[in-house]
């Protein structure tokens, strides 16, 4: 075994082992507690590395989040397969919950940080189905295509 193998089996190691003992848990989450089954949820799927369950606010019937069971603070941090595979997870409940609960589409939406609005400062995924334009949800965009420059916006972003 070269050298950056054995960094990496290392690194796996203790990777397993934190898993093993701590769960990669946060004081004080509690979305960790949910995770670790220490405070109830309505869990609608769970598997080794995430769990879905219903958003109490049922922003719309059905709303539910889909959480690794692994603590990130945000999709900022999140690693990336961790989230493709809770990202695959939601597209299925999604179809479920659409079908089950007749509804008619669905926003799939995740906050990164106070200023997007995330309240709960572990990486989750909401599916909020929709059954009219109406539903007790906001989601607007604003056009301010005339006041602002693309060609300035672009720069700063690929500088
Ligand atoms: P966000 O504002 O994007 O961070 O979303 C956090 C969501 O978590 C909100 O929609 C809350 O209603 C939901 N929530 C908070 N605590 C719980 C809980 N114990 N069980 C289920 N959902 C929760
Ligand atoms: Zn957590």
């Amino acid at each position: 075994m070269n050298s950056n193998n054995t960094l990496t089996q290392l690194l796996s190691d203790y990777r397993g082992s934190i898993i093993k003992k701590e769960g990669l848990k946060m004081d004080n989450c509690i979305f960790c507690k949910i995770a670790a089954k220490e405070i109830p949820g309505k869990v609608v799927y769970e598997n080794d590395t995430c769990i879905a369950f219903l958003d109490l606010s049922q922003t719309t019937n059905g709303h539910t989040l889909v959480i690794p069971k692994e603590h990130y603070d945000s999709f900022l941090e999140a690693d990336a397969e961790v989230m493709a595979h809770c990202m695959k997870v939601a597209q299925k409940l999604a179809n479920k919950i659409v079908e089950n609960m007749h509804a008619k589409g669905c926003n799939i939406l995740t906050n990164a940080k106070e200023v997007a609005g995330q309240t709960v400062h572990h990486f989750h995924i909401h599916i909020i189905p929709r059954y009219e334009e109406n539903d007790p949800i906001k989601i607007e965009f604003t056009d301010r295509s005339s006041v602002v420059n693309l060609d300035d916006i672009y720069n700063e972003i690929m500088k």
